[in-house]
């Protein structure tokens, strides 16, 4: 006897869409719930023939569409009626009833935070908190959950915002940087690539080969039925997935989508270039910008600053995070040091008085006599108490063209300050603070500036806690 197994009136393209198998998962589709129970019944008969068993307790029924509440149906298989539920996970995306895939990508970043958690808590147990290594584990282990299945689902803006929040507080997380941070800058300075441009990719290059399947599969079919559905016009309809992946696209690229050819091709060349657009953007037109405009130091007290809220989360290092390249420095724990320096994620006066609500002219060193406000600067170049640091990383400031003209000067405060320190055979008078910075961070030996601020901290931390 031969069964032929039920094929629903659900078409795509003029083929009615046949049972979906993949490996022991099945799924019916069916447009009415009588339609739907004619299936299950001469599935049952198939089961017979074959002498196959179904699991009933795994198998559920869903109603897809609509709004408020979830249309019932009573489906029953062997007189046990099955249970209808919301969502179901399928091929591991979990679609819901009204949701369909959106739901899944949203799950899907639940379940990409637990294995974070599991991720840092293992490294801090290890005592290992080297960021490059933590970088490649997340790659390995967390990216994949968390674009699981974003060529469907990563055209909705709020689950691309998601993703991009966990993947950046992920990365705060392992320098020890505050959340308030500008993630732009965190990811500049650990060299990542920001994760809507990953998952962006990946959609673009899911259509382009939709877009070129001449097989006769059942996928080939959807994509011609979506390209159809999308000629025609439906592009606001954000149930037409090509028409919101198209829009998605075009919204962070105008030209990403070449609407010329037939079919229209997504042109992921122009990926690079949104890549080094955004970088420009951010620290360009936001960070280096300002302080030009502000002047170096007084960027701390300018109007701008304390005015707008954006930028109360950038601090004096950061503004030169352009240079240096910090992850090549070989010791894990002082590269991590150097990065949280550079991203204002340490405890001189300027960071720990902004938490405490003291005016920024007030927050003055107490390592020194000096009576200058503690920031990235006073601490590098001018600070009493590192006069033997700095000499022993001497390099660090005799070939930074840090000017050693006005020596008499420096020696002479230095006298008046702490007279042991008058000999110091070097000083580091500086007009231009802002190029000083700037050449200081982009020193070629990133270790032995790491060092640096690694041994200056260490110091600080010590004299404070005596
Ligand atoms: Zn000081």
């Amino acid at each position: 006897m031969k069964l032929a197994l039920p094929a629903s009136t659900i078409q795509i393209g003029d083929e009615q869409v046949p049972l979906l198998f993949y490996a022991d998962d099945i799924v019916c589709l069916a447009s009415s719930e009588a339609e739907l129970q004619t299936m299950v019944n001469i599935f049952s008969c198939f089961c017979s023939t074959y002498g196959l068993t179904l699991n009933v307790s795994k198998t559920m029924t869903m109603v897809f569409g609509g709004q408020g509440t979830q249309t019932r149906v009573s489906i029953t298989y062997r007189g046990q009626t099955l249970t209808q539920v919301d969502e179901f996970r399928y091929l591991g995306m979990t679609f819901h009833w009204s949701k369909g895939s959106i739901h899944g990508g949203g799950v899907l970043s639940t379940a990409a935070k637990g294995a974070i958690n599991a991720l840092i808590s293992h490294a801090k147990s290890e005592n290992s908190l080297d960021i490059r290594l933590l970088c490649k584990l997340f790659d390995n282990l967390v990216s994949p959950i968390l674009l699981y299945g974003c060529e469907i689902w990563g055209h909705c803006s709020k689950l691309t915002n998601t993703v991009d929040s966990i993947y950046n507080g992920f990365l705060k997380r392992i320098i020890g940087a505050r959340t308030s941070l500008d993630s732009n800058v965190v990811l500049a300075e650990l060299k990542q690539t920001p994760m809507w441009l990953k998952k962006l990719k990946r959609q673009c290059m899911y259509w382009n080969r939709l877009m070129k399947l001449e097989d006769n599969s059942l996928l080939n079919k959807a994509a011609l039925e979506q390209l159809t559905w999308y000629n025609s016009g439906a592009r606001r309809d954000k149930k037409c997935w090509m028409a919101a992946t198209a829009c998605s696209a075009q919204a962070s690229l105008a030209s990403l989508l070449n609407t010329e050819c037939e079919p229209p091709i997504m042109q992921i060349t122009a990926l690079e270039q949104l890549t080094r657009d955004h970088e420009r953007h951010t620290f360009q037109n936001k960070a280096l910008q300002s302080i030009r405009h502000e002047g170096s130091r007084d960027f701390y007290a300018s109007e701008r600053f304390i005015r707008e809220d954006n930028f109360r989360s950038i601090t004096y290092a950061q503004c030169f995070w352009r240079s240096g390249s910090p992850l090549e420095i070989a010791n894990s724990v002082n590269m991590r040091t150097l990065i949280r320096f550079r991203t204002g994620a340490h405890k001189l006066q300027i960071v720990v008085g902004a938490w405490v609500g003291i005016p920024r002219n007030h927050r003055i060193c107490r390592c020194c006599n000096m009576n200058i406000v503690e920031d990235e600067f006073h601490m590098v170049f001018e600070c009493l108490l590192y006069d033997q640091t700095r000499h022993e990383h001497i390099d660090l400031f005799t070939t930074t063209g840090s000017s050693q003209n006005n020596l008499q000067h420096a020696q002479r405060q230095s006298t008046t300050l702490k007279p042991m320190l008058a000999r110091t055979n070097y000083a580091i008078i500086i007009d231009n603070k802002a190029d000083e910075m700037r050449r200081f961070f982009n020193y070629p030996n990133q270790g032995l500036l790491a060092s640096f601020i690694s041994k200056c901290l260490a110091l600080r931390n010590h004299t404070l806690n005596q």
